[in-house]
């Protein structure tokens, strides 16, 4: 008989204290507890890791060169596993041609569809695709949109050459590219580009077709090249190159210097004139992809077709599955960069949903965000379609509302980081409420009605914005208070807040979930701006200088260069990171951590929490972020912990306890509560108050019941998500809200206070 469970023994990775369990297979198990505690390190780090790692192992070395590397997770044993599914928040990436059509294997259907009954007839079933260069638009190549170099952007036609006329910075006075156009002998350096004639203008952006040779200066030689108009190289370097896989630099760079027009062509269709033809029942293959999908399950409905009947069953189940998880407001066009985490999540999950595949093991990340309290039913009920198809589900998960569909809870701490790491409950939903855990005394404990809510000081006006699918709202941000923007997912909250509201109001302070940094060196001391004052102290308790207990002077370990591991790259192997054997992961040399400050070395005190480093510190200054990190409940994070080992909604907390000393600001901020346990957010609720207090205004995206009952004002949109959507349906207090019909989030916040 084969086991029916996963055993885990002897888990070690992060703060999992020698962890051994047992998780039920074909069930839905949710992982509970504070952020920090250890979820993601057990359910990621440990059993993800090792079913991705084993079925690794089971391909060639030449194709597992070309797989994602998965080292092996510290843990002694784990037996019995399946294959893994890991359907997380990280962002479908992909270029311009990914979209909810191609990611979700929609598309692919509607094309044999289109092959099949389309007329007139075309040919077999790619040539419907935009990929295909038989389908696609010669004009954009499919992409829909043409680029071009704004001109005026790009050249500062006041200036010459030596003064700087060229405004894109690889071509700044000095460069290379610069000295293409200066030394070329072709153009009067100091003279304004305005004062060009027609001849010298065409030969500056478009050359002579290129005939013409000019010497350039290489390392005191010359070398003779062929000259190449400016325009031309521009277009050449970047205007054919896919933005979506530039650097995240070239990118930004890029944009300033063009514009974006819908293709003149195919007007965004993507598709030539002879495949736009072919038509069923009126409709060509791009206006079904751009229709929403609960409007394109309508139109497929009205089919008749036996022949094609299985294609049109496939069609509908699958565009039933987005709409059942309330992306039904989605085109199939959309291109999948402009979904958000969450809504990346979902997509995803509706793709696996159609695998036939069984007995895998899915692992979600928070699958509940982004969503309105009344699409979370929906979102458990393609979970459990999941596991009755014989599948293990893995969820972590914080959301009350989730957790109650757990056949089997394992709920992590007791508290988090150094103080988590143990399996302090396992058992069915229904003990969890009697446990004595963090979890099971908030699960059935949930925040009242604010009983005072501040009166504005002023406001911020938004009028008749039409993004997306907004449609004329005009309402006021109040100042002075605390704003929660509520509404079902596609209601329009973000084109609102992020598109609209900050593109009028660039000084906004906007604390996303976006990684701080991506350097190796940044840690939770030096972002937080602590590092300094620490130096200071060391080296004033012991009359050195303070360069030496930065990890970039000559105190830091030189083996590590302050590091503390080794990362060591291995051909056809996992890459290893091995603890530096010179300094044994210390970071600094043995002299450096001779010098003590109240008993420890700076090595010890970057290894302190924060919730114990606000202990050992005296200094107010230093205190007071600490106690902000502690605050956003983050107290687990060791000083010198590297800012790239934290979650999205970690960074998005760094960034809140790091900005809490300014006034006088907007604050903006798209759900804060992810990753939270339901026992901090009240935390989060004090630090938000505190922010005001001081004299600033905060707007929040959220969709969390228990901050919406602590906001001073609401504004909710919708009533529904996509067209349906992006109006405001009401704008108040909380306790004006309650009061009002034809508001998902009224009617939900009823629910909760009953
Ligand atoms: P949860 O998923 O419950 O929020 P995590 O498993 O992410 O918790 O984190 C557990 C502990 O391990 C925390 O103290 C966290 O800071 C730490 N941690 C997580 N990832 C890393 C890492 N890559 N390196 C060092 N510490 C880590
Ligand atoms: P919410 O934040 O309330 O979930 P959004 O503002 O993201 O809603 O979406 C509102 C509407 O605008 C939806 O119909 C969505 O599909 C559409 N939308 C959002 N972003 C884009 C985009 N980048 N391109 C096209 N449509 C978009
Ligand atoms: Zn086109
Ligand atoms: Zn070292």
């Amino acid at each position: 008989m084969p086991t029916d469970h996963i055993e885990i023994i002897g888990a070690r990775e992060n703060n999992l204290k020698d962890v051994s369990l047992r998780i039920p297979k074909r069930q839905i198990t949710v992982f509970t507890g504070v952020s920090g505690s250890g979820k993601s390190s057990l359910v990621f780090d440990t059993i993800a890791a090792e079913a991705q790692r084993q079925l690794n192992e089971t391909f060639t070395a030449f194709a597992r060169s070309r797989l994602p590397r998965y080292g092996q997770p510290d843990v002694d044993s784990i037996d019995n596993l399946s294959a893994a599914v890991i359907v997380d928040q990280k962002r479908i990436g992909g270029n311009s041609r990914s979209t909810v059509g191609t990611i979700t294997d929609i598309s692919p259907l509607l094309r044999l569809l289109f092959s099949r009954i389309g007329e007139p007839y075309v040919g077999y079933s790619n040539v419907f695709s935009f990929n295909d260069p038989q389908g696609m638009c010669p004009e954009c190549d499919g992409i829909g949109r043409t680029v071009t170099l704004d001109l005026d952007r790009f050249l500062d036609r006041s200036k010459s050459l030596n003064e700087g006329a060229i405004q894109h910075p690889d071509f700044a006075v000095g460069t290379w590219y610069w000295k293409i156009y200066a030394n070329s002998g072709l153009f009067d350096n100091d003279q304004p580009l305005s004062d060009y004639d027609e001849a010298r203008w065409q030969m500056l952006l478009h050359g002579d077709g290129g005939g013409i040779k000019v010497a350039l200066e290489w390392q005191g030689g010359q070398i003779p090249s062929k000259y190449e108009g400016l325009a031309d190289r521009f277009t050449r370097l970047y205007l054919k190159k896919d933005i979506n896989e530039m650097s995240d630099r070239n990118r930004e760079v890029f944009q300033r210097f063009v514009s974006a027009t819908t293709c003149p062509v195919c007007q965004g269709a993507r598709l030539n004139p002879t495949i736009l033809s072919c038509k069923i029942n009126g409709y060509d293959i791009a206006q079904l992809s751009a229709l929403e999908v609960s409007k394109l399950v309508e139109v497929l409905a009205g089919i008749e077709a036996p022949t094609v009947a299985p294609v049109l069953e496939s069609l509908r189940d699958r565009l039933q599955n987005l709409v059942t998880i309330g992306l039904g407001y989605l085109s199939l066009n959309r291109e999948t960069t402009t979904l958000s985490g969450g809504e990346s999540q979902r997509v995803k999950m509706v793709r696996h949903l159609s695998s036939s595949l069984i007995d895998m093991m899915y692992v979600f990340d928070e699958p509940s965000v982004g969503l309105h309290a009344r699409d979370v039913h929906r979102l458990n009920e393609l979970l459990v379609k999941l596991r009755d198809k014989g599948n293990t589900v893995l969820v972590v998960e914080h959301d009350r509302d989730v957790i109650e569909i757990a056949d089997h809870v394992v709920d992590i701490g007791p508290r988090a980081g150094v103080y988590g790491g143990q399996v302090v409950y396992e058992g069915d939903v229904k003990q969890l409420g009697d446990a004595e855990t963090l979890t099971g005394r908030h699960l059935g404990h949930k925040l009242p009605l604010k009983s005072e809510f501040r009166t504005p000081t002023g406001a911020i006006p938004i009028v008749d914005a039409n993004l997306h699918n907004l449609k004329n709202v005009t309402v006021d941000i109040p100042t002075g208070v605390l704003t929660v923007v509520t509404g079902v997912a596609g209601s329009g909250k973000s084109t609102l807040i992020n598109d609209v509201f900050l593109g009028q109001h660039p000084d906004a302070i906007v604390i996303d979930q976006s990684s701080v940094s991506t350097s190796t060196r940044s840690n939770t001391a030096t972002y937080t701006g602590m590092m300094d004052g620490i130096r200071r102290l060391f080296a004033k308790a012991n009359g050195v200088n303070a360069g030496l207990f930065s990890f970039n002077s000559t105190g830091a370990c030189p083996n590590c260069q302050g590091l503390g591991i080794i990362y060591t790259d291995l051909a056809f192997m996992e890459g290893i990171k091995s603890p530096c054997e010179v300094c044994q992961g210390q970071r600094f040399k043995p002299e450096v951590l001779e010098h003590k400050l109240r008993g420890k070395s700076i090595s010890e005190v970057l290894d302190l929490p924060a919730a114990e480093a606000v202990e050992f510190f005296t200094e107010k200054k230093l205190r007071d972020v600490l106690r902000a990190v502690n605050d956003v409940g983050l107290g687990y994070l060791k000083l010198g912990q590297p800012l790239s080992t934290l979650s999205g909604g970690e960074c998005q907390r760094v960034k809140l306890a790091t900005e809490l000393h300014k006034a006088g600001s907007v604050y903006v901020m798209d759900e804060p509560t992810t990753g939270l346990h339901m026992s901090d957010i009240s935390h989060l609720l004090d630090i938000i108050e505190r922010l005001v207090d001081q004299g600033n205004s905060v707007v929040l995206i959220e969709h969390n019941l228990d901050v919406i009952k602590n906001a001073d004002w609401i504004i909710d949109l919708g009533p529904e998500g996509g067209s349906q959507g992006g109006n405001i349906v009401f704008q108040g207090t909380p306790r004006d809200l309650l009061t009002v019909s034809g508001s998902y989030t009224a009617e939900f916040l009823r629910r909760d206070l009953e």
